[in-house]
Protein backbone atom coordinates (compact mmCIF):
# COMPACT_ATOMS: atom_id res chain seq x y z
CA UNK A 1 0.00 0.00 0.00
CA UNK A 2 1.05 3.76 -0.71
CA UNK A 3 1.75 5.36 2.14
CA UNK A 4 2.04 9.50 2.36
CA UNK A 5 5.41 10.92 2.46
CA UNK A 6 6.93 11.23 6.01
CA UNK A 7 6.19 14.43 7.55
CA UNK A 8 3.30 14.85 5.62
CA UNK A 9 -0.54 13.87 6.68
CA UNK A 10 -3.58 14.20 6.34
CA UNK A 11 -6.38 16.36 7.81
CA UNK A 12 -9.35 13.93 8.27
CA UNK A 13 -13.22 14.70 8.72
CA UNK A 14 -13.57 15.43 12.54
CA UNK A 15 -9.83 17.23 12.77
CA UNK A 16 -11.07 19.50 9.81
CA UNK A 17 -13.96 21.16 11.61
CA UNK A 18 -11.35 22.39 13.98
CA UNK A 19 -9.37 23.95 11.10
CA UNK A 20 -11.96 25.46 9.93
CA UNK A 21 -12.98 26.74 13.29
CA UNK A 22 -9.85 28.32 13.76
CA UNK A 23 -9.58 29.33 10.06
CA UNK A 24 -13.04 31.41 10.90
CA UNK A 25 -11.82 32.97 13.93
CA UNK A 26 -8.82 34.43 12.06
CA UNK A 27 -10.41 35.76 8.98
CA UNK A 28 -12.84 37.22 11.50
CA UNK A 29 -11.03 39.16 13.86
CA UNK A 30 -8.38 40.08 11.64
CA UNK A 31 -10.62 41.87 9.03
CA UNK A 32 -11.76 43.52 12.13
CA UNK A 33 -8.04 45.12 12.06
CA UNK A 34 -8.61 45.67 8.52
CA UNK A 35 -6.97 43.27 7.23
CA UNK A 36 -8.03 41.59 3.64
CA UNK A 37 -7.52 37.80 2.68
CA UNK A 38 -4.56 37.66 -0.13
CA UNK A 39 -3.84 34.16 -2.08
CA UNK A 40 -0.45 33.49 -3.46
CA UNK A 41 0.75 30.64 -5.44
CA UNK A 42 2.92 27.86 -3.45
CA UNK A 43 5.46 27.63 -6.18
CA UNK A 44 7.96 30.43 -6.82
CA UNK A 45 10.99 31.17 -8.47
CA UNK A 46 13.54 29.54 -6.20
CA UNK A 47 15.70 33.03 -5.87
CA UNK A 48 12.75 34.59 -4.08
CA UNK A 49 13.62 32.64 -0.92
CA UNK A 50 17.09 32.88 -1.63
CA UNK A 51 17.30 36.78 -1.72
CA UNK A 52 14.54 37.15 1.17
CA UNK A 53 15.13 34.51 4.11
CA UNK A 54 18.87 34.41 3.10
CA UNK A 55 21.38 32.08 1.21
CA UNK A 56 23.22 30.96 4.94
CA UNK A 57 20.04 30.41 7.06
CA UNK A 58 19.08 26.99 7.92
CA UNK A 59 15.92 27.15 5.57
CA UNK A 60 17.56 27.76 2.70
CA UNK A 61 20.85 26.01 2.90
CA UNK A 62 19.06 22.12 3.65
CA UNK A 63 15.70 22.87 4.08
CA UNK A 64 13.53 24.27 0.96
CA UNK A 65 12.17 21.39 -2.01
CA UNK A 66 13.50 23.19 -4.84
CA UNK A 67 13.72 21.59 -8.37
CA UNK A 68 14.30 22.25 -11.72
CA UNK A 69 10.76 21.83 -13.83
CA UNK A 70 10.68 19.92 -17.02
CA UNK A 71 12.50 23.33 -18.94
CA UNK A 72 14.80 23.96 -16.09
CA UNK A 73 13.39 26.71 -14.60
CA UNK A 74 14.24 26.66 -10.99
CA UNK A 75 11.47 26.52 -8.89
CA UNK A 76 10.42 25.76 -5.00
CA UNK A 77 7.34 24.88 -2.70
CA UNK A 78 7.59 28.09 -0.19
CA UNK A 79 9.13 27.49 2.78
CA UNK A 80 7.04 30.81 3.95
CA UNK A 81 4.30 33.49 2.80
CA UNK A 82 6.10 36.61 3.76
CA UNK A 83 8.09 36.41 0.33
CA UNK A 84 5.35 35.71 -1.78
CA UNK A 85 3.19 38.27 -0.28
CA UNK A 86 6.08 40.67 -0.45
CA UNK A 87 6.45 40.30 -4.34
CA UNK A 88 2.83 40.83 -5.16
CA UNK A 89 3.02 43.92 -3.30
CA UNK A 90 5.77 45.12 -5.76
CA UNK A 91 4.57 42.97 -8.98
CA UNK A 92 0.99 44.34 -8.77
CA UNK A 93 2.13 48.32 -7.05
CA UNK A 94 -0.25 47.40 -4.54
CA UNK A 95 1.51 50.20 -2.65
CA UNK A 96 0.89 52.98 -5.66
CA UNK A 97 -2.69 54.12 -3.94
CA UNK A 98 -1.81 54.02 -0.08
CA UNK A 99 1.38 52.17 0.65
CA UNK A 100 0.28 50.61 3.94
CA UNK A 101 -1.84 47.55 2.77
CA UNK A 102 -2.56 45.03 5.44
CA UNK A 103 -2.88 41.56 4.45
CA UNK A 104 -3.55 37.63 5.95
CA UNK A 105 -3.37 34.50 4.07
CA UNK A 106 -3.98 30.86 5.57
CA UNK A 107 -1.99 28.15 3.79
CA UNK A 108 0.64 24.90 3.72
CA UNK A 109 4.15 25.80 3.67
CA UNK A 110 6.89 22.96 2.95
CA UNK A 111 10.47 22.63 4.96
CA UNK A 112 12.03 19.48 4.86
CA UNK A 113 13.46 19.44 8.42
CA UNK A 114 14.01 16.47 10.62
CA UNK A 115 9.56 15.22 11.33
CA UNK A 116 8.92 15.20 15.04
CA UNK A 117 5.60 15.73 17.07
CA UNK A 118 5.09 19.50 16.34
CA UNK A 119 7.32 19.56 13.40
CA UNK A 120 5.95 18.66 9.87
CA UNK A 121 7.35 18.81 6.10
CA UNK A 122 4.31 20.20 4.90
CA UNK A 123 2.82 22.55 7.64
CA UNK A 124 0.43 25.23 7.81
CA UNK A 125 0.55 28.86 8.88
CA UNK A 126 -1.71 32.10 9.10
CA UNK A 127 0.06 34.84 8.17
CA UNK A 128 -0.76 38.48 8.88
CA UNK A 129 1.42 41.54 7.31
CA UNK A 130 1.04 45.21 7.25
CA UNK A 131 3.32 46.59 4.73
CA UNK A 132 4.43 50.24 4.36
CA UNK A 133 3.81 51.36 8.14
CA UNK A 134 6.72 52.20 10.14
CA UNK A 135 5.14 53.29 13.67
CA UNK A 136 5.96 51.20 16.68
CA UNK A 137 2.21 51.35 17.48
CA UNK A 138 1.77 48.69 14.14
CA UNK A 139 4.24 46.44 15.93
CA UNK A 140 1.91 46.64 19.39
CA UNK A 141 -1.29 45.99 17.80
CA UNK A 142 -0.43 43.38 15.84
CA UNK A 143 1.13 41.63 18.63
CA UNK A 144 -1.97 42.75 20.43
CA UNK A 145 -4.46 41.32 17.71
CA UNK A 146 -2.38 37.94 17.77
CA UNK A 147 -2.48 37.34 21.57
CA UNK A 148 -6.13 38.11 20.91
CA UNK A 149 -6.83 35.51 18.17
CA UNK A 150 -5.24 33.00 20.77
CA UNK A 151 -7.48 34.35 23.84
CA UNK A 152 -10.76 33.50 21.38
CA UNK A 153 -9.34 30.15 20.98
CA UNK A 154 -8.72 29.48 24.79
CA UNK A 155 -5.70 28.76 24.54
CA UNK A 156 -3.84 29.43 27.97
CA UNK A 157 -0.60 28.88 28.79
CA UNK A 158 1.33 31.12 26.35
CA UNK A 159 3.61 33.92 26.91
CA UNK A 160 5.11 36.59 24.47
CA UNK A 161 8.78 36.79 24.21
CA UNK A 162 9.66 40.23 22.88
CA UNK A 163 13.25 41.28 20.91
CA UNK A 164 14.61 43.90 18.81
CA UNK A 165 17.54 42.94 15.89
CA UNK A 166 18.50 46.84 15.55
CA UNK A 167 18.64 48.22 11.60
CA UNK A 168 21.63 48.32 9.34
CA UNK A 169 23.03 50.92 11.32
CA UNK A 170 23.26 49.80 14.41
CA UNK A 171 23.51 45.85 13.90
CA UNK A 172 26.78 45.55 12.42
CA UNK A 173 29.40 46.98 15.32
CA UNK A 174 26.95 44.78 17.22
CA UNK A 175 27.74 41.85 14.92
CA UNK A 176 31.24 42.59 15.17
CA UNK A 177 31.84 42.34 18.75
CA UNK A 178 29.65 39.59 18.66
CA UNK A 179 31.89 37.87 16.22
CA UNK A 180 34.60 38.51 18.96
CA UNK A 181 32.94 36.79 21.66
CA UNK A 182 32.49 33.89 19.59
CA UNK A 183 35.70 33.48 18.57
CA UNK A 184 37.01 33.13 22.27
CA UNK A 185 34.24 30.28 22.72
CA UNK A 186 34.55 28.45 20.16
CA UNK A 187 35.67 25.19 21.22
CA UNK A 188 32.14 25.25 23.13
CA UNK A 189 30.25 25.13 19.93
CA UNK A 190 28.62 22.20 18.08
CA UNK A 191 29.49 22.18 14.25
CA UNK A 192 26.65 23.95 12.91
CA UNK A 193 27.48 26.95 15.08
CA UNK A 194 30.79 26.69 14.27
CA UNK A 195 29.42 27.52 10.46
CA UNK A 196 27.23 29.94 11.35
CA UNK A 197 29.76 31.93 13.85
CA UNK A 198 31.27 32.63 10.28
CA UNK A 199 28.70 33.24 7.96
CA UNK A 200 25.82 34.16 10.42
CA UNK A 201 26.73 34.85 13.96
CA UNK A 202 23.29 36.07 15.21
CA UNK A 203 22.30 32.19 14.55
CA UNK A 204 24.40 31.15 17.11
CA UNK A 205 22.42 33.37 20.14
CA UNK A 206 19.33 31.01 19.56
CA UNK A 207 20.91 27.33 18.53
CA UNK A 208 18.96 24.89 20.86
CA UNK A 209 22.07 22.67 21.71
CA UNK A 210 22.65 23.09 25.17
CA UNK A 211 26.30 23.61 25.40
CA UNK A 212 26.04 26.43 22.76
CA UNK A 213 23.23 27.29 25.02
CA UNK A 214 25.38 27.72 27.88
CA UNK A 215 28.68 28.94 26.32
CA UNK A 216 26.64 31.90 24.64
CA UNK A 217 25.26 32.55 28.61
CA UNK A 218 27.15 35.89 28.77
CA UNK A 219 27.00 37.03 24.93
CA UNK A 220 26.32 40.25 23.71
CA UNK A 221 22.86 41.55 23.29
CA UNK A 222 21.69 43.15 20.69
CA UNK A 223 19.19 45.19 22.83
CA UNK A 224 22.39 47.15 24.66
CA UNK A 225 23.69 48.37 21.49
CA UNK A 226 20.66 50.02 19.73
CA UNK A 227 21.29 53.11 18.27
CA UNK A 228 18.81 56.21 18.99
CA UNK A 229 16.12 55.33 16.73
CA UNK A 230 15.79 51.45 17.31
CA UNK A 231 15.90 52.21 20.67
CA UNK A 232 12.89 54.95 20.54
CA UNK A 233 10.95 52.27 18.78
CA UNK A 234 11.65 50.06 21.51
CA UNK A 235 10.62 51.45 24.14
CA UNK A 236 7.39 52.98 22.23
CA UNK A 237 6.64 49.25 21.48
CA UNK A 238 7.12 48.23 25.15
CA UNK A 239 4.52 51.27 26.56
CA UNK A 240 1.90 50.72 23.92
CA UNK A 241 2.15 46.76 24.76
CA UNK A 242 1.76 47.73 29.02
CA UNK A 243 -1.04 50.52 27.51
CA UNK A 244 -2.80 47.60 26.11
CA UNK A 245 -2.14 45.20 28.95
CA UNK A 246 -0.17 43.05 26.97
CA UNK A 247 2.31 41.01 29.28
CA UNK A 248 5.54 40.35 27.21
CA UNK A 249 9.25 39.07 28.83
CA UNK A 250 12.17 40.64 26.78
CA UNK A 251 14.54 38.17 25.29
CA UNK A 252 17.57 38.81 24.66
CA UNK A 253 18.15 35.46 22.84
CA UNK A 254 15.58 35.48 20.35
CA UNK A 255 16.74 35.78 16.98
CA UNK A 256 15.02 33.99 14.57
CA UNK A 257 15.11 31.84 12.19
CA UNK A 258 15.37 34.50 8.67
CA UNK A 259 17.76 36.94 7.47
CA UNK A 260 15.05 39.53 7.01
CA UNK A 261 14.16 40.35 10.44
CA UNK A 262 14.85 44.06 11.59
CA UNK A 263 13.86 45.90 14.93
CA UNK A 264 10.94 44.31 16.44
CA UNK A 265 11.02 40.19 16.59
CA UNK A 266 8.31 38.05 18.92
CA UNK A 267 7.68 34.95 19.07
CA UNK A 268 4.23 32.88 21.23
CA UNK A 269 5.52 30.47 23.17
CA UNK A 270 3.57 27.75 25.00
CA UNK A 271 4.38 25.43 27.73
CA UNK A 272 1.61 22.97 25.95
CA UNK A 273 3.70 21.55 23.02
CA UNK A 274 6.75 19.79 24.71
CA UNK A 275 9.70 20.61 22.59
CA UNK A 276 8.39 22.74 20.14
CA UNK A 277 7.65 25.44 22.14
CA UNK A 278 6.42 28.07 19.64
CA UNK A 279 3.21 28.67 18.43
CA UNK A 280 3.56 31.97 16.43
CA UNK A 281 6.04 34.32 15.54
CA UNK A 282 6.97 37.35 13.69
CA UNK A 283 8.82 40.93 13.60
CA UNK A 284 9.65 43.80 11.20
CA UNK A 285 11.63 43.24 7.60
CA UNK A 286 12.01 46.86 6.82
CA UNK A 287 13.89 46.50 4.24
CA UNK A 288 12.59 43.51 2.58
CA UNK A 289 10.24 45.36 0.46
CA UNK A 290 13.71 47.42 -1.59
CA UNK A 291 15.69 44.31 -1.38
CA UNK A 292 13.27 42.72 -3.82
CA UNK A 293 12.98 45.79 -6.15
CA UNK A 294 10.47 47.69 -4.54
CA UNK A 295 10.25 50.71 -3.14
CA UNK A 296 11.52 51.96 0.58
CA UNK A 297 8.85 50.87 2.69
CA UNK A 298 8.92 49.04 5.85
CA UNK A 299 7.14 46.01 7.12
CA UNK A 300 6.11 44.16 10.19
CA UNK A 301 4.71 40.57 9.94
CA UNK A 302 3.70 37.25 11.78
CA UNK A 303 3.24 33.84 11.09
CA UNK A 304 1.64 31.16 13.29
CA UNK A 305 1.82 27.31 13.46
CA UNK A 306 -1.78 25.79 12.14
CA UNK A 307 -0.81 22.56 13.16
CA UNK A 308 0.72 23.27 16.23
CA UNK A 309 -2.28 25.81 17.14
CA UNK A 310 -4.79 22.89 15.95
CA UNK A 311 -2.98 20.24 18.16
CA UNK A 312 -3.54 23.00 21.32
CA UNK A 313 -7.29 23.46 20.69
CA UNK A 314 -8.14 19.80 20.17
CA UNK A 315 -6.69 19.38 23.53
CA UNK A 316 -9.16 21.70 24.33
CA UNK A 317 -12.12 19.61 23.37
CA UNK A 318 -14.05 21.62 21.46
CA UNK A 319 -16.04 19.20 19.52
CA UNK A 320 -17.19 18.93 16.06
CA UNK A 321 -20.71 20.35 15.18
CA UNK A 322 -23.73 18.26 15.47
CA UNK A 323 -26.54 17.74 12.69
CA UNK A 324 -30.08 18.60 12.95
CA UNK A 325 -31.81 15.96 11.27
CA UNK A 326 -31.66 12.63 10.15
CA UNK A 327 -34.30 10.89 8.23
CA UNK A 328 -34.31 6.92 9.04
CA UNK A 329 -36.35 4.85 6.55
CA UNK A 330 -38.05 1.66 6.16
CA UNK A 331 -38.40 0.07 2.60
CA UNK A 332 -38.38 1.58 -0.79
CA UNK A 333 -40.95 4.12 -1.21
CA UNK A 334 -39.97 5.55 2.16
CA UNK A 335 -36.35 5.86 0.76
CA UNK A 336 -37.70 7.90 -2.32
CA UNK A 337 -39.81 10.16 -0.30
CA UNK A 338 -37.05 10.65 1.96
CA UNK A 339 -34.80 10.75 -0.50
CA UNK A 340 -36.88 14.37 -2.25
CA UNK A 341 -37.38 15.63 1.69
CA UNK A 342 -33.71 15.43 2.49
CA UNK A 343 -32.38 17.42 -0.31
CA UNK A 344 -34.67 19.89 0.23
CA UNK A 345 -34.30 20.41 3.39
CA UNK A 346 -30.42 20.29 3.83
CA UNK A 347 -30.58 23.17 0.98
CA UNK A 348 -32.12 25.85 3.63
CA UNK A 349 -29.29 25.34 5.79
CA UNK A 350 -30.14 22.86 7.83
CA UNK A 351 -27.85 20.03 8.29
CA UNK A 352 -29.97 16.53 7.00
CA UNK A 353 -28.73 13.21 6.37
CA UNK A 354 -29.96 10.07 5.46
CA UNK A 355 -28.69 6.70 5.04
CA UNK A 356 -28.32 4.61 1.46
CA UNK A 357 -27.43 1.62 2.59
CA UNK A 358 -30.02 -0.98 3.49
CA UNK A 359 -29.47 -0.74 7.61
CA UNK A 360 -32.78 -1.68 9.27
CA UNK A 361 -34.05 1.42 11.70
CA UNK A 362 -31.87 -0.15 14.50
CA UNK A 363 -29.06 0.47 12.69
CA UNK A 364 -29.69 4.11 11.52
CA UNK A 365 -30.95 4.90 14.66
CA UNK A 366 -27.42 3.99 15.93
CA UNK A 367 -25.95 6.19 12.95
CA UNK A 368 -28.04 9.32 13.96
CA UNK A 369 -27.00 8.90 17.63
CA UNK A 370 -23.60 8.64 16.00
CA UNK A 371 -23.57 11.64 14.10
CA UNK A 372 -25.31 13.62 17.40
CA UNK A 373 -28.58 14.18 15.28
CA UNK A 374 -30.99 16.49 17.11
CA UNK A 375 -33.92 15.23 15.63
CA UNK A 376 -34.60 11.76 13.61
CA UNK A 377 -37.50 11.60 11.27
CA UNK A 378 -38.58 8.00 11.10
CA UNK A 379 -40.63 6.87 8.06
CA UNK A 380 -41.32 2.95 7.72
CA UNK A 381 -44.26 1.36 6.29
CA UNK A 382 -46.65 1.98 8.81
CA UNK A 383 -46.21 5.72 8.53
CA UNK A 384 -46.38 5.96 4.29
CA UNK A 385 -49.73 3.83 4.95
CA UNK A 386 -50.72 6.33 7.26
CA UNK A 387 -48.93 9.57 5.46
CA UNK A 388 -47.42 10.65 8.79
CA UNK A 389 -43.94 10.23 9.72
CA UNK A 390 -42.75 10.96 12.98
CA UNK A 391 -40.07 13.08 14.21
CA UNK A 392 -38.26 12.30 17.38
CA UNK A 393 -36.44 14.43 19.93
CA UNK A 394 -33.23 12.78 20.40
CA UNK A 395 -32.76 14.97 23.84
CA UNK A 396 -36.18 14.51 25.27
CA UNK A 397 -37.10 11.83 23.81
CA UNK A 398 -40.62 13.12 22.77
CA UNK A 399 -42.17 11.78 19.68
CA UNK A 400 -44.67 13.85 17.32
CA UNK A 401 -46.43 12.96 14.05
CA UNK A 402 -45.82 15.35 11.58
CA UNK A 403 -48.47 15.12 8.25
CA UNK A 404 -47.19 14.48 4.58
CA UNK A 405 -48.83 17.19 3.26
CA UNK A 406 -46.56 20.47 4.06
CA UNK A 407 -44.10 18.19 5.17
CA UNK A 408 -40.57 19.89 4.07
CA UNK A 409 -42.08 23.64 5.15
CA UNK A 410 -42.94 22.19 8.37
CA UNK A 411 -39.74 20.56 9.44
CA UNK A 412 -37.53 23.78 8.26
CA UNK A 413 -39.87 26.31 10.64
CA UNK A 414 -39.50 23.56 13.31
CA UNK A 415 -35.79 22.91 13.06
CA UNK A 416 -34.84 26.87 12.43
CA UNK A 417 -36.99 27.67 15.81
CA UNK A 418 -35.56 24.94 18.00
P1 LIG B 1 8.71 30.69 11.10
O1 LIG B 1 8.08 30.79 9.73
O2 LIG B 1 9.91 29.81 11.12
O3 LIG B 1 8.90 32.02 11.73
O4 LIG B 1 7.67 29.93 12.02
C1 LIG B 1 6.44 30.46 12.47
C2 LIG B 1 5.64 29.37 13.16
O5 LIG B 1 5.34 28.33 12.23
C3 LIG B 1 6.41 28.65 14.26
O6 LIG B 1 6.26 29.34 15.47
C4 LIG B 1 5.74 27.30 14.30
O7 LIG B 1 4.57 27.34 15.10
C5 LIG B 1 5.34 27.07 12.87
N1 LIG B 1 6.29 26.15 12.20
C6 LIG B 1 7.49 26.46 11.67
N2 LIG B 1 8.08 25.36 11.13
C7 LIG B 1 7.20 24.34 11.33
C8 LIG B 1 7.19 22.93 11.01
N3 LIG B 1 8.20 22.37 10.34
N4 LIG B 1 6.13 22.19 11.39
C9 LIG B 1 5.08 22.75 12.04
N5 LIG B 1 5.03 24.05 12.37
C10 LIG B 1 6.06 24.84 12.02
Amino acid sequence: MIQLIRGFKDVLPGEVELWQMIEKTAASLFEDFGFREIRVPILEHTELFARSIGKDTDIVEKEMYTFEDSKSDLVTLRPEATASIVRAYIQHRLYAVDPVQKFYTIGPMFRRERPQKGRYRQFYQINAEVLGAESPLVDAQLIFMLVEFLRRLRVSDTSVHLNTLGCPKCRPAFQKELHRFLSKIKTQLCADCERRKVKNPLRVLDCKVLACREAVADAPAMIDHLCEECKGHFETVQKSLKKLDIQFEIDKRLVRGLDYYTRTTFEIQTGLLGAQSAVAGGGRYDRLIEELGGPVQPAIGFAIGFDRLAEIVSANNISAPEIDLFIATLGEQAKTAAFEWSCSIAVSGIKTEMDFSDKGLKGQMKKADRLGARYVLILGDKEIGEETAVLRNMTTKEQTPVPFEGIVENLKIKLKNS
